[in-house]
């Protein structure tokens, strides 16, 4: 089936005379007749659930339905796109490892990363997001487990090479794992380029209203993690009776850890609720996509030669250094997302911002109504000069994200603002 027949259709069956809409399952336990049942469940013996903190119906349909628009073997939904961040690399690293990831990157993803994860112990050396294959074979030490990077960057537009990096990645036995919240699978599915693991945020795009915070892990089922050195894949985990996830569950080994290790020692496990609403932000996620990647273009089009405008960075302008990239890996639209830098420095942003009225200032992008949001000031700010630098970011710029409105209006709000400053 064509991805959007997928976002419709895929994840959930219903079974004679069940619903025909996915139920919200809202109930943290399940019954069962007998003790022995439950005590083959607790060992993974046999498949079922018992508590929704492991997993839950409602929220197994949704990940099913983001695996097979991925591609992959599997999928786990996460309380939120930092909680997917988290588990995706301390699945496979602790503390005394080593990591690579782009320096661009989302700024809570920056975060956790450069002061949780390192407080924990695991190091990282963050790159730029236009390495070269050699640059980047020098980086890598004995104990990197993995390489982290995002499809187009969060708030800068980067495109990255994602052939690039797995290809590097992969001659050093480790996996590279893509941030891919802003494209979307609609737009590119980046386990078809050799990524292996990808996460989303899923608060953004595939929500898509801006009504459920969420996140998912998914694997491609395709790293072969016996040949690197992964001993939490491929030696007995004590607390599952000696369970060696990659002999156990073979191709879906990372997946499953994730499930019934991770998320039960964590436990950021994401609502019924959140699933059913996802779920059917999912449902219409193909469409909107096209909309938002038609509205973005026009948009960074009437910005881009407005002379109260310094810069746009949007990879579907011709002009855009990213725009061959951007044609070979998301040939159908980067995202709705656009970077702008107003001129007058902060203060002309600002006066832009607040001159707005359709458009709203949100810490949000990425869903239906456009919106703006100042980045060095507000998901950025605790970046230092030179870290804003290498994360792309201008004091003046603007990141708008624009929305399935008419393009007409969406406009004219633009050039209202402009005005102003
Ligand atoms: C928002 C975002 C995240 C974090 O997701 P939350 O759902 O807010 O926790 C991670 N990556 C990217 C690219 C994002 O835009």
């Amino acid at each position: 089936m064509k991805i959007d027949t997928l976002c419709v259709q895929a994840g959930y069956e219903p079974k004679n005379s069940e619903p025909r809409v996915l139920p919200i399952v809202q109930s943290t336990t399940f019954a069962y007749d007998s003790a022995e049942t439950m005590g083959k469940l607790f060992d993974l013996e046999e498949d079922g659930f018992f508590y929704t903190r492991l997993a839950n119906p409602t929220l197994d349909a949704v990940a099913k339905k983001i695996a097979a628009l991925e591609g992959g073997v599997g999928a786990m939904l996460t309380a939120s796109g930092q909680a997917a961040s988290l588990i995706s690399i301390t699945n496979i690293s602790k503390a005394g490892d080593h990591i690579i990831a782009s320096a661009a990157i989302y700024g809570g993803t920056f975060n956790l990363f450069n002061k949780t994860l390192r407080d924990l112990g695991i190091d990282f050396d963050f790159v730029s997001p236009d390495i070269t294959a050699e640059e980047l074979e020098k980086v890598f030490k004995p104990n990197t487990k993995a390489v982290f990077v995002e499809t187009v960057t969060n708030p800068s537009l980067d495109v990255i090479d994602i052939e690039l990096f797995a290809k590097v990645a992969h001659a050093h036995n480790c996996p590279l794992i893509v941030d891919n919240t802003f494209a979307t699978p609609v737009n590119c599915r980046p386990f078809e380029w050799g990524a292996d693991i990808v996460v989303h945020s899923t608060s953004k795009y595939m929500d898509g209203h801006a009504v459920a915070l969420g996140g998912v892990v998914v694997d491609s089922g395709n790293f072969d993690w016996t040949k690197g050195d992964y001993p939490m894949l491929t030696t007995p985990d004590e607390t599952y009776h000696g369970v060696v996830y990659t002999e156990h569950f073979g191709r879906s080994a990372y997946i499953v850890k994730c499930c019934t290790h991770l998320m039960r020692d964590f436990g950021a496990q994401q609502s019924p609720q959140n699933a059913f609403l996802l779920n059917l932000g999912l449902d219409t996620l193909a469409l909107r996509m096209e909309r938002h990647c038609s509205n973005a273009l026009a948009v960074a089009e009437f910005l881009e030669g407005h002379d109260k405008v310094d810069k746009v960075d949007y990879p579907g302008l011709k002009s855009n250094k990213y725009y061959e990239k951007a044609q070979k890996y998301m040939p159908k639209g980067t995202c709705g997302v656009i970077s702008v830098c107003i001129k007058g420095g902060k203060e002309g942003a600002v006066r832009f911002m607040e001159g707005l009225k359709l458009a709203k200032i949100v810490i949000h992008v990425a869903d239906a109504r456009t919106c703006v949001l100042h980045p060095a000031s507000t998901t950025h700010r605790q970046l230092s000069d030179q870290q804003l630098i290498d994360a792309g970011i201008a004091p003046n710029m603007v990141r708008l994200s624009v929305g399935i409105e008419n393009p007409d209006d969406i406009i004219a709000d633009i050039a209202q603002a402009l005005e102003k400053v």
